[in-house]
């Protein structure tokens, strides 16, 4: 690790205000540190985001559901509010790492980091949730706009994610044995105006499944996506998978996906 300056921010503004010019913001840790103890990321400069009670917490608002930016994963897998009104949300983040990272990792440090594996993102894309940053709102469909990489300025701050309740939705993720990180993940979700499909792990970045969306929203079933041809054009073929395999997991994944919506 190189050396660093630490700073615990006491507001988000104070955060914001300290998080420019390359520093970065810490919240649960579980990608900042281990990326910085491998000498992979040289910040300079941390900002800790821990003391913000601002950026934590669960509530319901209207037909949507607000989550801070530092809630852990484990809190939004035990909300009594996320499992009544989406519980596949609340599965997703029961199935992400391990105890040990469900009880540190945020929502908000998942999404600013954008892994091409990751869970939440499927989530945000197929809910077409908004994120609430310290300066705009940012729809999901135009936050995750490559690897690793997001619609944020520097210095800006996520602060909330709005997620509108579906009529039914689930996630269904193949993962890597390892990590647990999603070989392919599916989250489906169906509204009155029709199904909306994010993948995860399949490509650089978490993308819609078009394809998919069409035929879901003309059936919504497992009969009906397993009609869908998935291309295996621009999947990802690495030691775990080739992109052939991930292309039919993406199907496999969508058709289980359907059939456990709630
Ligand atoms: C062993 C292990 C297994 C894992 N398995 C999974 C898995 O199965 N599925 C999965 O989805 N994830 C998995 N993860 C990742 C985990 O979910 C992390 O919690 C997440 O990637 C990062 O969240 P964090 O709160 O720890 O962020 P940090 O590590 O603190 O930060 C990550 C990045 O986001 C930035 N950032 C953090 N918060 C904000 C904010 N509010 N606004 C703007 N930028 C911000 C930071 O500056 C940093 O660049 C795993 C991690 C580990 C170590």
């Amino acid at each position: 690790m190189y050396a660093f300056e630490y700073e615990a921010a006491s507001s988000v503004d104070a955060a914001a205000g300290a998080a420019k010019g390359g520093a970065k913001v810490l919240a649960g840790g579980q990608t900042l540190l281990p990326s910085m103890k491998l000498r992979l990321s040289d910040p300079g400069k941390v900002v800790d985001l821990g003391q913000i009670a601002s950026l934590k917490g669960i509530k319901r608002d209207g037909n949507a559901i607000t989550i801070g930016a530092m809630t852990c994963h484990a809190d939004v897998a035990a909300s009594s509010e996320v499992k009544s009104a989406i519980p596949a949300l609340a599965d997703l983040a029961s199935h992400i790492g391990d105890r040990q990272v469900r009880a540190r990792g945020t929502v908000g440090g998942s999404i600013a980091n954008n892994d091409p594996a990751a869970c939440y993102p499927s989530a945000v894309l197929a809910l077409g949730a908004t994120v609430h940053t310290n300066l705009r709102q940012i729809k999901a469909d135009d936050f995750f706009t490559g690897m690793y990489s997001t619609a944020l300025g520097d210095g800006e701050i996520v602060t909330a994610v709005s997620f509108p309740i579906p009529k039914k939705a689930a996630y269904a993720k193949f993962k890597q044995p390892a990590s647990r990180f999603a070989m392919v993940g599916v989250f489906v979700a169906q509204f009155d105006s029709g199904a909306r499909v994010a993948v995860t792990g399949a490509r650089s970045c978490v993308y819609r499944e078009s394809a998919m969306e069409k035929a879901l929203s003309a059936s919504f079933t497992s009969a009906a996506a397993e009609a869908v041809a998935v291309s295996a054009e621009d999947m990802n073929a690495d030691i775990h998978a080739s992109a052939a395999y991930r292309a039919n997991l993406v199907k496999v994944q969508t058709s289980r996906a359907v059939a456990a919506a709630r």
